[in-house]
């Protein structure tokens, strides 16, 4: 590890973690595994990140309901809460529980509450804890709706977590560059010009949640406060770069947001086994070391990621972007050998160069270039942007 620099510039950054993040699983087939945060924990300390000099590991609290209130309803609260217990009852279907994706497991309303408030613990590290970057790789739980659970997100960590910041006054920015539309966090905030929701992802003609068009731009004194652009399945890093640069500095700009909350899903990954996005672990690091050059004060929430030999490597270097450090790109030797068991076997940081036909190339180019194209037409001028 080499340390890139270290100047009272650097800023202080908190890393949100507790054990018991891992400890709580979905059940034996589900795509979504716990063990990838303990994983990527296991990495950051391999990597030597763990002890940094204006960095600080903390243990998140746990959310308390009238903070879930903000987004939730109640009813579905006390569905989540006895869902708890791990067996099933005769309403949970009524509030997308015991669906394959979203399945009763013992503790999901504990882990619920812990994931919830470590995106409120990352929120407070630099409300009141004087810290200028905070992450949750835990968090990102970004399909939740208010009485419904959907896509394995059961809590809406960053609705819940952005409106703390509301309520203090904050103008806030949620970026989520996961592969999937953010639904729940845009259906939070979609009549309010008091947050920018902008999101990057597959297109919704061809993944889960089925949304995120560019005429979903917002409602009432929200609109032309919410992005989507949707990218076409096989996009690679170019062009998934082109449409953030196109989009994204030129609304933080004009926009101006106290605080920037971000989702940093990583199954827009070409190895992603339920997406269909291509992008490397270097697009994905040039996406974030964007954010991070843009952000004054800013929370980063985990999210998508089911390919185990990703997950790991994508947190890591969130973190040390964050912290302005340089990674080996060698995978430390003692990490991998606890980790294969665990099913992480990558022996680099970095993926091989894209692979990629040229014609379907060009159909992504196409495909970003019209939507890009839509949003400079319909949002740039309410945003008071010049196209
Ligand atoms: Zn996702």
């Amino acid at each position: 590890m080499k340390k890139a620099h270290s100047s009272p510039s650097t800023p202080c950054c908190a890393l949100l973690y507790s054990p018991q993040f891992s400890q709580y699983l979905y059940g034996p087939s589900h795509p979504l595994r716990n063990e990838r945060l303990a994983l990527t924990y296991g990495l950051i300390q391999a990597y030597g990140l763990l002890e940094l000099e204006r960095a600080e590991i903390r243990e998140p609290r746990l959310a308390e309901e009238a903070e879930l209130l903000s987004f939730h309803h109640k009813e579905y609260l006390q569905a989540l809460r006895r869902a708890d217990a791990g067996a099933s009852f005769p309403s949970a279907f009524t509030w997308g529980l015991e669906t394959s994706d979203n399945p009763i497991f013992a503790g999901v309303y504990s882990w619920s509450l812990l994931i919830t408030g470590a995106s409120l613990s990352a929120a407070e590290a630099i409300e009141e804890g004087g810290f200028d970057f905070a992450f949750n790789m835990g968090g990102g739980l970004h399909h939740a709706h208010p009485a419904r659970a959907s896509g394995f997100c059961y809590l809406n960590d960053p609705a819940i977590m952005i409106h703390y910041l509301v309520k203090r006054g904050r103008r806030v920015a949620y970026l989520d560059l996961d592969a999937h539309h953010g639904d729940g966090v845009q259906e939070a905030f979609y009549d309010t010009d008091q947050v920018l929701t902008i999101s990057l992802h597959e297109s919704g003609e061809t993944l889960f949640p089925g949304t995120g068009f560019p005429h979903e731009l917002g409602w009432g004194k929200g609109k032309g406060y919410s992005v989507n652009c949707p990218l076409y399945p096989g996009t690679e890093d170019e062009i998934f770069l082109w449409a953030f640069e196109e989009i994204v500095p030129p609304l933080l700009s004009s926009f101006a947001p106290d605080i920037l909350v971000t989702q940093l899903g990583i199954d827009t990954h070409r190895t992603d086994p339920l997406t269909n996005l291509s992008l490397t672990l270097q697009g994905y690091a040039r996406a974030v070391t964007r954010v991070r050059g843009m952000a004054r004060k800013w929370v980063a929430l985990g999210g998508g990621g089911y390919n185990l030999n990703n997950v790991p490597r994508a947190w890591t270097l969130v973190w040390a972007i964050m912290n302005d450090r340089e990674l080996d790109p060698a995978i430390p030797q003692g990490f991998l050998e606890a980790a294969r068991s665990l099913g992480f076997t990558e022996r680099n940081l970095w993926d091989p160069p894209a692979t990629g036909s040229e014609l379907a190339r060009e159909a992504a180019r196409k495909y970003a270039e019209k939507q890009v194209g839509i949003i400079k037409e319909s949002i740039f001028p309410l945003q008071g942007i010049k196209g």
